[in-house]
């Protein structure tokens, strides 16, 4: 499965290192080295790379949960709402959609109701 990443932090995450190591320190001739110099170079290559690349059409995940839906008794007591002919009834925790039993996704907002990593 593809996996997508935001360009602004590979950006920042780049233009921290070129920073962290630069090829010579500002007012210290003593830090130029050819390496380091390749080193920054590779960076704006990279940062150069990224930044023309098409970007993807995706959106973050959303996750959620369904949680049972709960009624109180007149005793107090808090019993899980069921469906006389179809079963327990769930809410989803993102957008208070109801439905009886449980799906992989929320069909009224998409949020995804897989344990992370399933
Ligand atoms: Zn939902």
């Amino acid at each position: 499965m593809a996996e997508y990443i935001d360009k602004q932090e590979i950006f920042d995450a780049i233009d921290l290192l070129a920073t962290k190591f630069p090829y010579k320190v500002p007012g210290r001739p003593d830090t130029y080295h050819p390496y380091n110099e390749a080193w920054c170079d590779a960076c704006s290559h990279a940062l150069d790379l990224i930044r023309h690349h098409t970007s993807a059409d995706v959106r973050p995940v959303v996750r959620g949960q369904w949680e049972p839906k709960m009624h109180t008794m007149i005793s107090g007591e808090l019993t899980h709402v069921k469906d006389e002919w179809y079963g327990e009834v769930y809410v989803c925790d993102q957008c208070g959609f109801e439905m009886i039993g449980t799906e992989n996704f929320c069909p009224n907002c998409g949020a995804d109701m897989k344990e992370e990593g399933e």
